[in-house]
């Protein structure tokens, strides 16, 4: 049509920085069209999955696009019951794109297994798509601009249930302030259209490796999350 489109250039585009700025410089309408609008432009509430995880991919919105690896979207079935919800990637996640890998992960694994089920038949996410450098906390901003997807994640997924390990993932969900000891051991909802999703919280599975006097208590919150789960308790 005689309009020149210039494209903001992605960093984790292309492994090759030469490359990248030499692709940068070529107007977009004489390339093949980009399969998801520049990341300032996207609305992940009206996003399917593919998008929004394209998306999430290759976002920018905090600092933690310029020093991640990988973003971690989540993984899984998009039709499971069960959404698991941690709280960020750690080195392992980071390197692999996966989320709940490391020994954490392993752990995860098992007490899935040990309720009978297997990891492809729940989606596991985060509440950050990308690691915090070192592991630390959150950040309250970096949460703020993430929370998009996983809201959007929870919309496409409509969970019958919904397990928020530890502070960070509870806290941030249910927008409470209170510690996971407190939280856990009641059902609590999250509003999703007109129906509300139970949330059962519990212990982050890192906790869990440094406190395992504590894994009986992780295992009662799995027993509930599974009670409610098939509606033999509200
Ligand atoms: N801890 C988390 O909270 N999430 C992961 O994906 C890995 C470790």
């Amino acid at each position: 049509m005689g309009i020149t489109v210039w494209q903001q250039r992605q960093p984790d585009a292309d492994a090759d920085a030469d490359a990248d700025a030499a692709v940068a410089a070529v107007p977009v309408a004489t390339r093949q069209a980009p399969a998801t609008p520049p990341a300032e432009d996207f609305d992940p509430s009206v996003a399917d999955w593919d998008t929004l995880h394209a998306s999430i991919r290759r976002c920018q919105r905090c600092e933690l696009g310029q020093t991640r690896t990988h973003a971690v979207c989540g993984t899984g079935s998009r039709i499971a019951d069960w959404l698991i919800i941690g709280e960020a990637p750690g080195a392992d996640e980071d390197a692999s794109g996966e989320p709940f890998v490391g020994r954490a992960g392993q752990l995860l694994t098992e007490m899935l297994r040990a309720a009978g089920l297997q990891r492809d038949q729940v989606f596991i996410a985060n509440i950050l798509k990308c690691r915090p450098p070192n592991n630390r906390n959150p950040f309250a901003t970096e949460v703020q601009q993430c929370r998009p997807y996983l809201q959007r994640q929870i919309a496409l997924l409509q969970p019958r249930i919904i397990l928020a390990m530890g502070a960070t993932a509870s806290q941030n969900l249910l927008q409470v302030s209170t510690e996971v000891g407190k939280l856990r051991g009641h059902v609590h909802s999250l509003e999703l259209g007109d129906r509300k999703v139970p949330v059962i919280v519990t212990y982050h599975p890192a906790y869990l490796l440094r406190s395992p006097l504590q894994k009986s208590l992780a295992w009662a919150d799995l027993l509930l999350a599974m009670d409610v789960a098939a509606g033999t308790q509200s």
